[in-house]
Formats: structure tokens, sequence, C-alpha cells
């Protein structure tokens, strides 16, 4: 799987970084940053939450 942000929607709320810590880290500025692009399937429930979660919508998986 892979995980894709929208930047044009991310507003930097850090939801995603409450919900995977190990794949977001957000910035005091509101820069998001993804550490992994491409987790682990074991990470895919904490990624899925982060989708859902994410207040703007700018998070979605692919399937590679
Ligand atoms: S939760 Fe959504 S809006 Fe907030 S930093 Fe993560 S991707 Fe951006």
């Amino acid at each position: 799987m892979k995980v894709v942000v929208d930047r044009d929607l991310c507003q930097g709320h850090g939801v995603c970084e409450s919900e995977a810590p190990e794949l977001f880290s957000v910035s005091k500025q509101g820069v998001l940053s993804i550490l992994d692009e491409a987790p682990p399937e074991d990470l895919r429930g904490q990624v899925e939450r982060a989708v859902r979660f994410c207040p703007t919508g700018a998070l979605r998986i692919e399937e590679d």
C-alpha cells in the first residue's frame, strides 16, 4: 500500500500523527511529513484510522 496526501487539502491538524505516529509527523508550522510512504501491512489499521479521521480528507491509500 502507498499513503498519499493532497497538500492542497492538508491543513496540518495533526490527527494523522495522533493515529499513526510512526508514519506521520506534523511540524509546529503545520507542515506534514510522511515518514514512510509505503508502510508495512501491519500498520494498515493505523493508516486507515488516519485516513478516516483526517478532518479535511487529505489522505488516501493507494494499493500497489
Ligand atoms: S490529519 Fe489531515 S489535515 Fe491534519 S495533518 Fe494529517 S493529513 Fe493534514
